[in-house]
């Protein structure tokens, strides 16, 4: 399409001088740039789905250690099986990873405040996953972090109360995030204590 916004690799948004526009367009890169400040998205990683690594083991975390399994229509069982995972990444050749950087310790506490950064990292995941469909990439889909946390308490099995906003997560697509991150030469580091920064990470399938 006309106003496909070209793809800059390798080059960190959060990184960048706003000087120096990887979008071809600086119009359409400040509309996607205003989306991810809003919902306090502090990096923009463009990259190629070859470098995402699907691994079974995180088929295993879900299943057996997290209470999210079997609760959340964004979680497994509800979500994709791992082999439906590796075929649908193979439709795709691009994709963006966001990042998010939280440094408070409400983070790993089941809490109001936790669930507020969720929620805007959440939304911020699926406003630009619209952004993109709207600029020209109709396959744009959006896997986000950690489990749906727009209601209180998921309805599942019950309907969906916000179909629209629903997406499964970067987890339950049985994505290593932290493999992922080596191949793209990001540093991570494990958040051990309440007070470490705890970085979260979404993905936007682009084409
Ligand atoms: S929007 Fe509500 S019902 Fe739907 S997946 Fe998220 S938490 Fe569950």
């Amino acid at each position: 399409m006309e106003n496909r916004i070209p793809l800059s690799y390798d080059k960190p948004w959060s990184s960048l001088p706003r000087n120096e526009p990887f979008l071809e367009n600086p119009a359409l890169e400040e509309r996607i740039f205003t989306l991810c400040q809003h919902h306090g998205i502090q990096g923009v990683h463009f990259i190629k789905t070859s470098q995402i690594v699907v691994a079974r083991w995180v088929r295993l975390k879900c299943r057996y250690g997290c209470d999210h399994y079997n609760t959340n229509w964004c979680c497994p069982p509800a979500t994709v099986t791992v082999r439906e995972a590796r075929e649908i990444l193979r439709e795709y050749k691009t994709a963006l990873l966001l990042s998010g950087e939280v440094d408070h310790p409400h983070f790993y506490q089941n809490n109001s405040k936790k669930r507020r950064r969720q929620v805007q990292f959440w939304k911020g995941t699926v406003a630009i996953e619209r952004e993109l469909f709207l600029l020209g990439y109709h396959k744009a889909f959006g896997l986000t972090s950690e489990s749906c946390a727009l209601c209180k308490k998921c309805t599942y099995p019950e309907n969906c109360l916000f179909p629209k906003e629903k997406r499964p997560s970067v987890e339950s697509f049985s994505i290593d995030i932290f493999q992922t991150l080596q191949h793209i030469g990001k540093e991570t580091k494990l958040a051990q204590n309440t007070g470490d920064h705890f970085k979260h990470y979404s993905i936007i399938l682009l084409e």
